[in-house]
């Protein structure tokens, strides 16, 4: 088995056109990642997310810990087997969504300790055992342990959660058992401070990582303070390792984080829009439960590839949503993260091509231009 590695395939400006090794595959960056929360990217059949382009998605060990249980994926032969997915898979540390979803939770020095948001059970995550839940679900990539800082955060409390992460990481990287194509990320924080940032850069750079994430962003800063952060983080960060930008985001923000470095994404809104009637096309988002679309015979987006707009009317999308048909969530989420892939494609053949300026102002005007006129 190969060894997990980051080969730089091109650069335009800041923008790089990479491929991350691993045991299950290659993955073409920069990367979006389809969430597959509870071993599932909802409404989608695995073989379809490959479909879309995907290379890779993310499961999240906060919920697969809960139910049903790490150990019992790991003796069902693992998360790759669970879920029929034979591609790489992401996890998560888990730290996010304690901090999101689960109640009374106590943190201290050594981890977490809070109940769960299904049936009020109590659990621990620690450094240590986030690491082993992510070894017995088979992770491709894994995720070090950290706090997720709140915001907004004052800069003594953002350096005492960052500094935590830090002592974390190290206790991660410990936990963590090295295998041919499996590897372990280390995760930046520091909330929207620069010397915060560049202390956990450097803080992380000398435990050593297969890659570093960016987190503690996409959490209400906006889109300017995000962008602000990454143009000071960046430059700071190992060139030779992939570097992924954790639950971003809007199509507009990958875009920028694009040309500032970042090789990997992740995010809930393809799947979550596509479940609420937003899909998000070349000329922006469109809402299909607008009435405007009822006697539309035309295709969603008549570029689009993917099967709601091959084969089916805005009319008959519409008609879907509005009788909550289970067909027309699967449609939109299709169509979503065909959007996402095909964005993420264009995105990499012109950093290849040394067109990645050209391509962002294309997709600027599109976007601005808004939805073809109602019949
Ligand atoms: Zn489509």
């Amino acid at each position: 088995m190969s060894a997990f590695g980051f080969e730089l395939l091109a650069q335009d400006g800041a923008a790089r056109r990479g491929r991350v090794q691993t045991a299950h595959g290659e993955i073409d960056t920069p990367a979006f990642m389809p969430v597959g929360t509870a071993a599932t990217v909802k409404a989608m059949r695995p073989e379809s997310v490959a479909e879309t382009g995907a290379q890779i998605v993310l499961a999240n060990t906060y919920h697969l810990m809960l139910r049903p249980g790490a150990e019992r994926i790991e003796r069902l032969g693992g998360l790759h087997k669970f879920m029929n997915w034979p591609r790489p898979i992401l996890t998560d540390s888990g730290g996010y969504q304690v901090m999101s979803l689960a109640s009374l939770r106590q943190l201290d020095e050594q981890g977490v300790t809070f109940r769960s948001h299904l049936d009020g059970s109590e659990h621990r995550l620690t450094p240590k055992r986030s690491i082993e839940i992510q070894h017995a679900l088979d992770a491709d990539i894994t995720m070090a342990f950290d706090e997720c800082t709140q915001f907004p955060v004052a800069q003594a409390d953002a350096a005492k959660s960052m500094r935590l992460s830090m002592r974390w990481a190290q206790l991660s990287k410990d936990a963590f058992k090295p295998r041919g194509g499996y590897g372990l990320f280390g995760i930046v924080q520091g909330s929207v401070f620069r010397e915060l940032r560049a202390e956990s850069v450097a803080a992380l750079d000398a435990i050593g990582f297969d890659g570093y994430a960016i987190g503690g962003l996409a959490v209400g800063e906006g889109q300017e303070a995000m962008f602000a952060t990454l143009d000071t983080t960046m430059p700071l960060m190992p060139a030779d390792r992939p570097r992924y930008l954790m639950g971003v985001g809007k199509p507009a923000d990958i875009v920028g984080a694009v040309r500032r470095g970042i090789d990997m994404f992740d995010c809930v809104l393809p799947t979550r829009s596509g479940r609420t009637a937003q899909a998000f096309t070349r000329r922006g988002t469109v809402n299909l439960r607008n009435a405007r679309h009822q006697d539309d015979a035309r295709p969603l987006d008549e570029q689009c590839r993917c099967p709601a707009c091959r084969d089916y009317a805005r009319a008959y999308l519409h008609h879907l949503i509005r009788n909550e048909e289970v067909l027309g969530l699967m449609l939109l989420t299709w169509h979503n993260l065909t959007y996402y892939q095909d964005l993420m494609a264009g995105l990499r053949d012109a950093i290849a091509g040394g067109k990645l300026a050209a391509f962002c102002a294309e997709f600027e005007a599109t976007q601005s231009g808004g939805d073809i006129a109602p019949i």
